[in-house]
């Protein structure tokens, strides 16, 4: 039976440090389904969907929601990935159908993927005031480390990170997940230490999560630690509705023209990978209905 993806987190080290156990290996699976991905392609936008959703369960508000954007010249292209304080995630990448030869160590080579020369950026949305946004350098393009230079420089919250997917030869993910630990501010420096020596025994993170599920993970790495649960998913807000929105902010005059040089509307999601098609009849009754909504 497939494992339900999952986000265990607790407090270890004398509640000095956060951590998180996540196994993501569905979530990916939905997004190589959806985008058509190539192992490459999966493996970067699989580890940006991890990391993305640790930072969605931290999102401090019940409408909280955070975006990630990943910027660098590498031959996947951009990698965008959304989602909220549910742990609903989406995204998409630009390039799904990346290739390269394996890397020096035998691996997928998600730095090329990515590219050393970028930015990775950060707009989150606690549902107070205004959203914070942050952005950072990448380093290497292998994603964990490019978040955790994120967190330090842009969160002032050092975060070590291991983040990996696994694909295996029918294209399908195999294992994908992640261990964070944050320590808690005014943790001590012994505490620090030892969280940055435990992360380096999570390199083959994707093989442990192959094998084990994430509460065996946890235990055996991290003994008697009270979580909690939280469950990840690959979903997509969009609807017909909310695309008649968008639709309808075009602006009566353009919707016009694109229907005459083109017979219908077509507004595409990119996250799910859906077009969303409207014929004249029912691009007039969007108009319409925008026209009747602005006079009241
Ligand atoms: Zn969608």
């Amino acid at each position: 039976m497939k494992r339900q993806d999952v986000i265990l987190r607790g407090l270890i080290y004398n509640e000095e440090v956060s951590l998180a156990v996540a196994d993501m290996t569905q979530t990916v699976n939905e997004a190589i389904r959806i985008h058509h991905l190539s192992p490459l392609s999966a493996a970067a936008l699989g580890r940006t969907l991890i990391v993305a959703a640790y930072m969605c369960s931290s999102l401090k508000e019940e409408h909280g929601a955070l975006s990630v954007t990943i910027r660098g010249d590498g031959v996947g292209g951009g990698i965008y990935v959304s989602g909220d304080a549910s742990l609903h995630m989406r995204g998409y990448i630009e390039n799904p159908y990346a290739e390269l030869p394996l890397n020096a160590r035998g691996k997928l080579d998600v730095g090329g993927c990515v590219g050393k020369n970028g930015y990775l950026s950060v707009v989150r949305d606690d549902g107070e005031n205004i959203p914070f946004v942050g952005t950072t350098p990448l380093v290497s393009g292998e994603i964990g480390e490019d978040f955790a230079s994120y967190f330090t420089c842009s969160e002032q919250l050092p975060t070590a990170i291991a983040v990996g997917v696994k694909i295996g030869k029918d294209g399908s993910c195999v294992g994908a997940g992640g261990v964070f630990l944050q320590p808690m501010p005014g943790a001590s420096e012994e505490s620090i230490a030892r969280a940055e020596e435990m992360i380096g025994k999570f390199s083959a993170i994707s093989s442990l999560v192959e094998e084990k599920s994430a509460e065996e993970i946890l235990k055996e790495y991290f003994g008697e630690v009270n979580f909690y649960t939280r469950r990840p998913a690959y979903k997509c807000n969009c609807s017909r509705h909310y695309i008649e929105g968008i639709l309808a902010a075009l602006g009566e005059e353009e919707i016009r023209s694109v229907v005459k040089e083109q017979g219908k509307v077509s507004v595409h999601c990119h996250y799910c990978n859906t077009d969303y098609t409207f014929s004249p009849e029912e691009a007039e009754a969007v108009i319409a209905r925008a026209k009747s909504k602005a006079d009241t």
